[in-house]
């Protein structure tokens, strides 16, 4: 509009037509920049929705299945270790049966915000695996911090002060020194026997399955425990 006028009073009124330039040219551009902006944001609050899992908020699936490799290939540059901690609520189809799925959702949150408040290092991180199962990846600590954030993991959920009564978790502990021999996905697997174990010795325990190299014989030795 201003551009308008301005055309039809540049003849009459020169200088009032070239402010109206001015100001219409700043102003088109001060519009375009705020749109730009704007977009940008709703780009990011996307992308951030897209990693998420939508009931707890921790990482989702898929953004787990992203940081695992990267983390994998990033230990396996570095020679660092990596572990792998895959959680699972005790006995939670009798939670819901009991309780209903909404306070078993409530569970769900409570347990998911609890084990992102424990494993609080800004290497860790947490992710809804799928149902009531979660996974922790840990990077570059050694087997007994390991171990000992996966203890404090479980007594964090067993002090959670639930309406419902307590719940428990079991969890299974994958760790490799150096990366070397196995993949990502074995990591997986490791971490998986691990809580299979855990589950089998009577629940609300943590597992241990670790491969490491010696370093006298360079072989790869097996840990369990
Ligand atoms: P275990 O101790 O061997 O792990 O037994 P469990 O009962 O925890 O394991 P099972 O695999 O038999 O049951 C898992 C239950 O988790 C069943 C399913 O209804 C519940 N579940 C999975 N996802 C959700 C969810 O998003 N919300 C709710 N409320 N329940 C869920
Ligand atoms: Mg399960
Ligand atoms: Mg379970």
């Amino acid at each position: 509009l201003l551009l308008v006028v301005g055309t039809l009073v540049v003849d009459h009124a020169r200088p009032l037509a070239l402010a109206g330039f001015v100001v219409a040219t700043l102003g088109y551009s001060l519009r375009s920049t705020l749109l730009q902006i704007d977009l940008l944001e709703r780009q990011a609050g996307l992308d951030q929705l897209a990693r998420q899992d939508g009931l707890t908020g921790v990482a989702n699936r898929r953004q787990f299945d992203t940081v695992l490799q990267a983390e994998w290939n990033r230990a396996r540059r570095s020679g660092t270790e990596l572990a792998l901690l895959l959680v699972d609520i005790d006995h939670f189809k009798a939670f819901n049966d009991q309780h209903g799925h909404p306070a078993g959702d409530r569970c769900l949150r409570a347990v998911a915000a609890v084990l992102q408040a424990t494993a609080g290092r800004a290497a860790d991180s947490v992710a809804r695996y799928g149902g009531e199962e979660f996974a922790v990846i840990v990077p570059g600590s050694p087997l007994s911090g390991v171990l000992a954030l996966a203890e404090r993991l479980r007594m964090a959920v067993e002090a959670l002060s639930l309406p419902e009564g307590p719940v428990s978790i079991s969890i299974g502990v994958a760790y490799l020194h150096p990366p070397a021999t196995a993949s990502a996905d074995q990591l997986l697997a490791d971490a998986d026997a691990g809580l299979y174990a855990a589950k089998r010795a009577g629940r609300n325990q943590v597992t241990l399955h670790a491969r490491v190299l010696d370093d006298e014989s360079g072989e790869e030795g097996v840990i369990d425990c």
